[in-house]
């Protein structure tokens, strides 16, 4: 929908349309993303085959304690994937029918999607123009009597402002559901993204800084919470191998097939977090001075490592087109929540739909090599030429 994707398959066929969507992936020469897995995940995996410990058992306990660590929060609770942890988070601080939490309407849509799924209203407000994220006084226009919580995206892993929101949530009595999916190794102010919510998210979807192919947590620092949360994740009672259930609850748990990948990849996350920001730097310096290219602005009390190198242009759809050619993946940004055909809310979004309008993410891989990052600001040139 957002880039005439969703047509193609109309015309292979047989060809069911997310494996022809998958094969023009495979096909690209740079491709928007790529994860970056090897024989470490490897030998990780074949150790839970050989202890024949498949679901969760000691690679996922030592996973949670070493991402609970990283971020600076006292718990954290593997799970099948981040839009799991963002309901349960929801349900764990009571949230429910009636309850309003204010997102903000340039996300993924699964920020979103939990609050519905977690039996509550989402009431969808505007980001700030530069930094895309949340905006502090859009939240506090939005704040009525039914508001209980807020929900911070830090998107392309720019930091939310959280002094303002924090403020904002103490004064208010709100709770903070922190979606830092996007966001691992994020810093606002010296403080780790995940560390600010009363309840937090990772995700490990394939594009996420480290993947387990599918996979996410839900973090907090309240004991209370984290028993909650346990519940939530576990059929309604805290350890597994036991049948008496108190609460009717979700199976959201992983398993240590996918967690013993997790801690190949945070061997790896300081090479993975300083490619990331390599990547930018370099579509920094060769399309410096380049006409028609903008580099979105960095709050300077955040740490950012950008999700996606991103760009603003006039036509991000016809660039991004030109690029396709020459077999170089990109994505337009996130269509705005407001605008989904689920939701449809009325209102004014205009730096949502701004963001829309002009932005697109260039291949952003963290093993992207100067060579291939040149060729690409090469093509952008070339487009830039070609229109005038
Ligand atoms: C990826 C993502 C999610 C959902 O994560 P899953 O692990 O795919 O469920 C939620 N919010 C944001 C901002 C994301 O980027």
């Amino acid at each position: 929908m957002s880039d005439g994707e969703g047509l193609e398959y109309l015309q292979v066929g047989a060809e069911l349309p997310y494996y022809a969507y998958q094969k023009r992936l495979k096909s690209e020469k740079i491709p928007y993303y790529e994860s970056w897995v090897g024989e470490e995940e490897l030998a990780l995996v074949m150790e839970v085959i050989r202890d024949n410990w498949i679901s969760e058992g000691p690679k996922t306990r030592e996973f949670e304690r070493r991402l609970a660590e990283f971020c600076g929060v006292r718990h954290c609770l593997a799970l099948c994937n981040a839009t799991a942890g963002l309901i349960i988070g929801q349900k764990a601080i009571g949230l429910g029918p009636g309850d309003e939490v204010i997102a903000p309407a340039f996300t993924f849509i699964a920020s979103v999607n939990s609050i519905v799924l977690a039996g509550a209203t989402p009431v969808l407000v505007d980001v700030d123009a530069r930094t895309l994220t949340i905006d502090p006084e859009a939240v506090e226009k939005a704040i009525t009597p039914r508001t209980k919580a807020i929900l911070p995206v830090h998107i392309y892993g720019h930091a939310a402002d959280m002094d303002r929101l924090c403020e904002i949530a103490r004064k208010r009595r709100l709770f903070i559901v922190e979606d830092s999916a996007q966001a691992l190794g994020v810093e606002f102010k010296g403080k780790r993204a995940g560390s600010f919510g009363d309840v937090s998210v990772l995700s490990f979807f394939p594009d996420k800084a480290i993947t387990l192919g599918e996979g996410g947590v839900v973090m907090t620092s309240s004991d209370e919470l984290q028993r909650k949360l346990l519940m939530w994740k576990n059929d309604g009672r805290l350890e597994r191998g036991m049948y008496l259930h108190d609460l009717v609850c979700y199976n959201f748990r992983t398993t240590d097939l996918q967690t013993a990948v997790g801690l190949g990849q945070l061997k790896r996350l300081p090479e993975i977090l300083a490619g990331k920001r390599r990547n930018l730097e370099l579509y920094r310096k060769h399309l410096s001075g380049v006409k028609g290219v903008e580099f979105p602005s960095e709050d300077p009390r955040c740490h950012i490592v950008p999700h996606r190198s991103n760009i603003y242009v006039d036509d991000p759809q016809a660039l991004s087109d030109h690029l396709a050619q020459y077999g170089v993946g990109c994505r337009r940004f996130y269509y705005p929540v407001n605008r989904q055909p689920c939701y449809n809310v009325s209102g004014s979004f205009p730096n949502t739909e701004n963001a829309y309008e002009k932005g697109l993410s260039l291949p952003s891989a963290p093993t992207l090599s100067e060579d291939k990052i040149a060729f690409v600001a090469e093509k952008i040139k070339e487009f830039n030429r070609n229109r005038r």
